[in-house]
C-alpha cells in the first residue's frame, strides 16, 4: 500500500468558517499575533491569551468539517494516509481521519505551564486564570506559540521523507519549520499543492500547483488518486 503524506494549513478549514491568519491583513480574528500567540504575550497578559483561545475553542464547537476533510478520509480506502497538520482545530479527527500529527498543538487540550508533558483533554471548555494542572501550576492552551520549538517536527520530517505521494493543502508555506517539510520529500515523489493562491515561488521537483479552494480541489484530486 502506498503512503500519502498530507500537509494541511489553515486554508483547509476556511470553508468550514474558521478564518485563516494570513488572509486577514496580518491580524488573527482582529488580534495581533504578538498580543495573543507568543510566549511573551503569555507573560504579559495571561487573561487575554486565555480569552483568545477560549474564543477559538468556542467557535470550533460551532463549525463542521467540510468536503476536503471528508475526501481525505475516503483516500484511506486505497492508501496509508498520514495527515501532518499545522491546524489547531479538530476537523480532521471529526471527519474520521485515523492518522493525524498536530505540529502546532490542539485547541481541545490544555497543558501545564511548567511541565510541558502534562497535557489534558478539556473538550470545548474554557481555561480560566486559576485553573491548575495536577502539580499546581496554571494551565495554558496546548498550543505551540510563534517562536516556540515544534516538538513534532522531526517525526514529521521523517514521515515526509518516506512518502510515495505528497499533498499540501491550504498553507502559504510561510510558517517555519513546517514550511520546510516539503524539502524532505524525495525528489521523484509526486507533489500536489492545493490552494487558491498556490505559491508559484515554491519550487520542488514533480510539483503540481492546483489553484482551487480545498472544498473542490481536494475531492477532485482524491477521485483521481482512487482511480
Ligand atoms: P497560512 O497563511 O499558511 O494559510 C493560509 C493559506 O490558506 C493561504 O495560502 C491561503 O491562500 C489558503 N486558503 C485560503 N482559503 C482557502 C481555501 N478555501 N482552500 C484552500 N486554501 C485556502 O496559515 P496561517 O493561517 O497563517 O496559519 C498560521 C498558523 O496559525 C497555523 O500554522 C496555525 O497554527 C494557526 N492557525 C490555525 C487555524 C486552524 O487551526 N484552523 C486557523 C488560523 C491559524
Amino acid at each position: 500500500m502506498q503512503t500519502i503524506v498530507v500537509l494541511t494549513g489553515a486554508g483547509i478549514s476556511a470553508e468550514s468558517g474558521i478564518r485563516t491568519f494570513r488572509d486577514s491583513d496580518g491580524l488573527w480574528e482582529e488580534y495581533r499575533i504578538e498580543d495573543v500567540a507568543t510566549y511573551d504575550a503569555w507573560r504579559r497578559n495571561q487573561s487575554l491569551v486565555l480569552e483568545f483561545y477560549n474564543q477559538r475553542r468556542r467557535q470550533l464547537a460551532t463549525v463542521e468539517p467540510n468536503a476536503a476533510h471528508y475526501a481525505l478520509v475516503k483516500l484511506e480506502e486505497k492508501y496509508k494516509v498520514i495527515i501532518v497538520t499545522q491546524n489547531v482545530d479538530n476537523l480532521h479527527e471529526r471527519a474520521g481521519s485515523t492518522n493525524i500529527l498536530h505540529l502546532h498543538g490542539e485547541l481541545t487540550k490544555a497543558r501545564s505551564s511548567l511541565y510541558e508533558n502534562l497535557v489534558t483533554d478539556i473538550g470545548y471548555n474554557d481555561i480560566k486564570p486559576g485553573d491548575l494542572c495536577a502539580k499546581g501550576s496554571q494551565l495554558r492552551p496546548h498550543i505551540v506559540w510563534f517562536g516556540e520549538a515544534v516538538p513534532n517536527i522531526e517525526i514529521a520530517s521523517g514521515l515526509t521523507s518516506g512518502a510515495d505521494i505528497i499533498m499540501v493543502i491550504g498553507t502559504s508555506l510561510n510558517v517555519y519549520p513546517a514550511a520546510g517539510l516539503l524539502h524532505y520529500a524525495p525528489p521523484h515523489t509526486p507533489k500536489y499543492l492545493i490552494d487558491p493562491n498556490a505559491n508559484q515561488s515554491v519550487s520542488a521537483r514533480n510539483l503540481t500547483n492546483i489553484n482551487e479552494k480545498a472544498g473542490t480541489g481536494v475531492p477532485a484530486l482524491v477521485e483521481k488518486l482512487l482511480g
